[in-house]
């Protein structure tokens, strides 16, 4: 184990509770610890460092572009990299979208896209839409909006009475939890998308501005993939009643499935509004962003009732975060790191579906999770992910929903380094 950091720290850590190693450095997957040794990043923080500790590439775009110019403020200029950054994102949708923009944090960007939809509305003359769909399970981030429309228990309980009621939770799509015995997938997705048909109603269709979802739910359920149709029929139910489809793939997107977008891999159902954060510079700096289709730039554009966007953040497309997504997205495609992505979640899914205890392997690309299947009833998650880090590798513990951990290694993993980590995790789960 490394040396922990003191606890006198004058830093406010996650639990006061509980001593952190100091990384001090970082190889390939691997994080470094300040007494040398090495962890496999087993789920690259939470999704975030996709190209691994050490790369060559963005760290001297980062270099670059701190030389150049380091910030300039958004209300007086545009930057060469957030730009090109912003075309890339563009062009890679297949036009569902027309514009980005760039936030820091994905908490920012759900709310930059809670509240794009409204504005969307109030220019096209519908102010009465101001409720919003989530779903329970969720995790859409910490701020207050973003927390309301998250459905974590845990991180709202404290902090309920500040919630927005503009938000109404249903069900998620999770059919090998909440499918019925003898009903097919086919019939869940419709039995649950007639459960959501009916909150629309009984909330008002017209009074609705958007239904948020993660295509691929992740930190609070454990990557549940949205089984065939949901998505579909997701959105023929908002085009139905003019309501607006958010996505928001700040975990599971650019690249962490297997397909820039999430959605590439799930039936290509396109969103109105997307949120991407954590893969989009790979951890090397902060940035997040949305994606906005050409619908909502039309009507904040030409809408009869039309105004500026009220919702500006000091460092929206920070070109040296911008610099930094941008070489990160450009290595991802030149070392083709989407086909390893791919070749590399089958062998894990694999290797994984061998191990003892497990209820279920599901999700797909990297973007793995392994429920427990505990014989003394006791959850075993907690316990297996910190027999793990003690083993060497760093795997995501899931809310306490589920009895889960998530996997989520950096694109550049390798065969032996997959074997790895799935060893280091079968010696975990023995021991507990
Ligand atoms: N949305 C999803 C799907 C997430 O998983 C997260 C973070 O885990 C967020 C939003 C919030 O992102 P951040 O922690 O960068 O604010």
């Amino acid at each position: 184990m490394g040396s922990a950091a003191p606890a006198s720290s004058a830093l406010l850590h996650r639990t006061l509770h509980k001593e952190y190693a100091e990384a001090v450095g970082g190889d390939g997957v691997y994080v470094i610890r300040s007494d040398g040794s090495r962890v496999l990043d087993g789920c690259c923080g939470a999704a975030v460092s996709c190209l691994g500790h050490s790369d060559k590439v963005v760290i001297d775009a980062i270099v670059k572009q701190a030389q150049k110019m380091p910030f300039v403020h958004g209300s007086f200029f545009t930057n060469g990299p957030a730009e090109q950054l912003a075309k890339l994102l563009v062009d890679s949708s297949d036009g569902a979208f027309s514009k980005a923009v760039f936030l820091s944090s994905g908490s920012e960007a759900v709310e930059t896209a809670l509240k794009l939809a409204r504005q969307h509305h109030l220019c096209n003359g519908q102010p009465q839409r101001w409720k919003y769909i989530a779903r329970e399970g969720s995790y859409h981030g910490n701020t207050i909006g973003a927390l309301s429309a998250s459905h974590n228990p845990q991180r709202r309980v404290p902090f309920a009475p500040l919630l927005s009621p503009a938000f109404r939770h249903v069900a998620p799509c999770f059919f090998s939890r909440d499918g019925s015995l003898g009903e097919d997938e086919e019939a869940y997705v419709e039995r649950l998308l007639a459960e959501y048909e009916k909150v629309f109603q009984q909330e008002g269709p017209e009074t609705i501005a958007a239904m948020i979802v993660e295509p691929v739910a992740g930190a609070t359920l454990g990557a549940v993939p949205a089984a065939e149709g949901y998505l579909s029929g997701l959105r023929q139910l908002c085009d139905r009643h003019g309501v607006l489809l958010i996505f928001d793939e700040v975990m599971c997107g650019l690249g962490r499935v297997g397909t820039t977008h999430a959605w590439q891999s799930l039936g290509d159902i396109k969103p109105d509004l997307q949120t991407i954060g954590k893969g989009l510079a790979a951890g090397y700096q902060p940035i997040s962003g949305v994606l906005i289709g050409p619908s909502i730039v039309e009507s904040m554009e030409h809408g009869e009732h039309g105004s500026p966007f009220i919702s500006a953040h000091t460092y929206q497309a920070h070109p040296i975060a911008c610099a930094a997504a941008l070489a990160t997205q450009h290595t991802i495609a030149s070392r083709h790191l989407l086909d390893n992505v791919q070749e590399m979640g089958i062998l894990l899914r694999q290797s994984l579906s061998r191990l003892p205890h497990v209820r279920e392997v599901r999700g797909i690309g990297l973007f793995l999770a392994v429920e427990f299947a505990s014989q003394t009833g006791k959850p075993m998650a907690s316990s297996v992910a910190q027999a793990c880090l003690e083993g060497g590798a760093a795997v995501y513990l899931c809310a306490s929903l589920v009895d889960a951990v998530m996997l989520a290694p950096p694109f550049i993993i390798a065969n032996e380094e997959v074997e790895e980590l799935v060893a280091i995790l079968e010696r975990a789960i023995v021991a507990v």
